[in-house]
């Protein structure tokens, strides 16, 4: 490839709105461009990497014996309306009409529409097991889409969904795809644990997220050096104080009856300066998560009375709340309470509090609580009074480091990450829904077991920059890298020599099969290599007069301080 033929555009400024770095160096090497809020062009530098990346998880799911189809973007309501994702997934879910109105949803994900081919396609035992995957792009309205195409709102996700006739099966199924998940990330090049995770109203511990290790992860890890353990934190830990801190705040607020109480230990607890009595307090959103189950991280409950001691709310001793303190939904919550249905949740929160998945607590400034008792909700509660800045954020975590990890083999680390893929054991959660069964040996229907297995194919792009950067720019990973080698020669314009030689090892490493580009645009070396330094091109070939009159050529790999003189003859072979 030729840089004449090719399209390249870099920035010298990064856009305000770029606050990590993956964001502000896929901008100015001229990856992304956006178009709207979460929504990007991949440009042809971007799209190159992004066809590397499913390069890879195509070649490892077509390994671990998945097969590729493609489902469509824009789904008919009705499949997501047998399964209740319709009306109770969120504002996340995109829903459109068409001209006859009637509704379509865009899709976020495709269990519904997988399950669907799956009850008309997969009808007996002896056509199973089966796994169906894709590439697609993928609409969320996130909240708060950010950080480029890490959080973007359109984005592309490769997703598999399994089919087995047994739990055995499935978990087979489900191993499998652990196993290619490994290999997948294993190639991409980038540092990167599989964590247990969280598996919400769904149950079981089959479960794991892959995170990309990176100080700006949105998501933190708790693992154990000395032993096999890794874990979301949001499984390592309770929920409890989370919801504690978050509700003194509001009872802080409040500023009703001053005393002794249990809110008093909770302010001490979390240094804060005054604390209130209240009755009975409910903070609660209703986000679902992709499967349409309440997200533990942002559906959270808080009963505190004055009788109550904080010590038993935190172990799930309150009365009513079985099994340990837990996130509800807001049904079941109404239904404990016994308030009105509708009373609580949305309405409840002007604004939405988001809750990171570390335990940080952010966006808390002007929200409205709901509460079991007339007139004893919280309302214009100015959280910001004696907390940060709204948007500031506050760290509540509970677990740190150097707690014993709960496999008893040592202590706990913890580390920030990206998530990149996810698999999940979904059971007969969807299968049961949507009818979906297969005949058995002896003809009776059974209903399939099921797993499901996402991998942010754009978030890799983010994700990978975020790991693999310096002062300079991006270095990426050559496996996914847009060129391997760029060949930079000073004066492709003026000498002939420089023009032949360049030219001459273009083609050679060309149908050697490396993924070659040749800088002909006659740029002055200092902007010429700055571009590559920013687009992070892991090796660059420098060819000069000065050199060639020697046979020599200067090559350089891109987190090397300085080139090496290599003798033109030799080039192939090195690169190769
Ligand atoms: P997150 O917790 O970051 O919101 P998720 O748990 O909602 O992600 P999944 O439903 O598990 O995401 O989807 C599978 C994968 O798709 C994720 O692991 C992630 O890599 C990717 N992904 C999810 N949401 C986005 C997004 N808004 N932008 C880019 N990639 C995303
Ligand atoms: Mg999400
Ligand atoms: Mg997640
Ligand atoms: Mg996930």
């Amino acid at each position: 490839m030729k840089a004449s033929q090719f399209f390249i555009s870099t920035l010298k400024e990064a856009p305000a709105d770029a606050e990590v770095v993956s964001h502000q160096l896929m901008m100015r090497a001229g990856m992304i461009k956006r178009l709207g809020a979460g929504i990007y062009n991949y440009m042809p530098m971007g799209l190159r990497v992004i066809r590397k990346v499913e390069g890879i998880i195509r070649e490892e799911m077509n390994r671990a014996g998945a097969v590729e189809l493609l489902m469509p973007v824009v789904q008919p309501a009705e499949l997501w309306q047998e399964t209740g994702r319709f009306d109770k997934m969120g504002p996340e879910l995109m829903r459109v009409k068409d001209r006859h109105d009637r509704d379509f949803i865009i899709q976020p994900t495709s269990e519904e529409v997988v399950t669907d081919i799956a009850r008309q396609e997969l009808r007996s035992y002896k056509q199973l097991p089966r796994n169906f995957y894709h590439i697609q792009t993928k609409f969320r309205d996130e909240r708060r889409p950010r950080f480029g195409v890490m959080r973007g709102r359109e984005f592309t996700m490769k997703d598999a969904y399994s089919f087995d006739r047994d739990e055995a099966g499935a978990t087979r199924s489900y191993e499998a795809m652990f196993a290619a998940y490994k290999r997948i990330f294993d190639r991409f090049g980038l540092e990167y644990r599989a964590v247990a995770a969280d598996t919400g109203a769904i149950g079981g511990d089959l479960s794991h997220e892959f995170q990309v290790i990176a100080e700006t992860g949105e998501d933190a890890i708790v693992y154990c050096p000395t032993s096999d353990y890794a874990a979301n934190i949001e499984l390592a830990e309770g929920v409890a104080l989370l919801s504690v801190r978050a509700a003194a705040g509001a009872v802080m607020a409040k500023t009703s009856t001053p005393g002794k109480s249990t809110c008093a230990d909770v302010a001490a607890l979390l240094g804060l300066p005054l604390a209130q009595t209240v009755k009975s307090l409910v903070l609660a959103t209703d986000e679902l998560d992709e499967h349409g189950d309440v997200k533990k991280t942002t559906v959270w409950l808080l009963l505190l009375r004055g009788d109550h001691d904080m010590n038993e709310v935190k172990a799930g001793k309150v009365e009513g709340l079985k099994g340990g303190f837990r996130f509800a939904t807001l049904a079941e919550i109404e239904e404990h309470f016994g308030c009105k249905p509708g009373y609580l949740g949305p309405v409840g929160l002007r604004k939405p509090v988001k809750v990171i998945a570390d335990r940080t607590v952010a966006n808390m400034a002007d929200f409205v609580c709901g509460a079991n008792e007339p007139d004893f909700h919280l309302t214009g509660v100015n959280w910001g009074r004696d907390l940060p800045e709204p948007d500031a954020v506050v760290d509540i975590r509970n677990v740190v480091e150097g707690d014993p990890s709960p496999d008893g083999k040592g202590v706990l680390a913890i580390q920030r990450g990206i998530e990149v893929g996810h698999v999940f054991f979904l059971g007969t959660k969807y299968s049961k829904a949507m009818n979906a069964n297969y005949l058995d040996e002896t003809g009776k229907p059974q209903l399939m077991q099921m797993g499901c297995y996402g991998i942010g194919v754009t978030r890799i792009l983010g994700a990978a920059i975020e790991q693999n950067h310096d002062a300079r720019g991006i270095i990426w990973p050559i496996s996914i890298a847009p060129f391997q080698v760029v060949l930079c020669p000073i004066g492709y314009d003026r000498s002939a020599d420089v023009k032949v030689a360049a030219d001459a090892l273009h083609d050679e490493l060309a149908a050697a099969g490396i993924d070659v580009l040749l800088d002909d645009r006659g740029e002055r070396p200092g902007a010429m290599f700055a571009d590559w330094e920013l687009i992070g091109v892991p090796l660059r070939v420098v060819l000069s007069d000065r050199g060639l009159k020697e046979g020599l050529l200067e090559m350089q790999g891109r987190r090397e301080a300085e080139a090496q003189k290599i003798a033109v003859a030799e080039v192939g072979a090195v690169v190769k």
